[in-house]
């Protein structure tokens, strides 16, 4: 994974999602939504259930044990002052099978933080090409890589 940031951002975690997994307020709701990614990759639940908005979050996290995530792409983001909206493909693993989750993200702010409302999502099993770049993001062809 390098230097590079889970959420796919060519920064350290330090100066990326670890700002705001470390207590600061994302005012941009891709910044919320990419460090929310993140904080599935490391599972931490405390930073998820912080960032869900009261109406809609769950009593707790429920852990898929092997799901792999491989990389984010946020395809669309915009937000006013209280409604914000994330569009974005996050392709991961689970027992051996690839998949691709499309989400359209709703995100609200109260009282000046901004917090994961609901989304729309489907899930669509995916097929990974040998010789494409890796869905993981490493830069190398699948065969080199995962697919090994
Ligand atoms: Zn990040
Ligand atoms: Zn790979």
């Amino acid at each position: 994974m390098s230097s590079m940031c889970d959420c796919g951002r060519l920064q350290p975690y330090e100066r990326c999602c670890g700002r705001w997994h470390g207590g600061a307020q994302p005012t941009a709701v891709e910044d919320l939504m990419r460090s929310r990614y993140s904080a599935f990759v490391r599972q931490d639940a405390e930073y998820l259930l912080r960032t869900w908005h009261p109406k809609t979050r769950p009593a707790a996290i429920d852990w898929v044990d092997d799901t792999q995530w491989l990389q984010l792409q946020v395809s669309h983001a915009e937000q006013n002052e209280q409604h914000g909206e994330v569009h974005f493909n996050a392709y991961f693993r689970e027992q051996g099978v690839w998949q691709c989750l499309h989400e359209r993200s709703r995100f609200v702010c109260a009282d000046g933080v901004w917090y994961y409302l609901d989304g729309v999502a489907d899930w669509q099993r995916i097929k990974p090409q040998r010789n494409a770049p890796c869905l993981c993001g490493s830069g190398r062809k699948g065969k080199q890589c995962c697919l090994r």
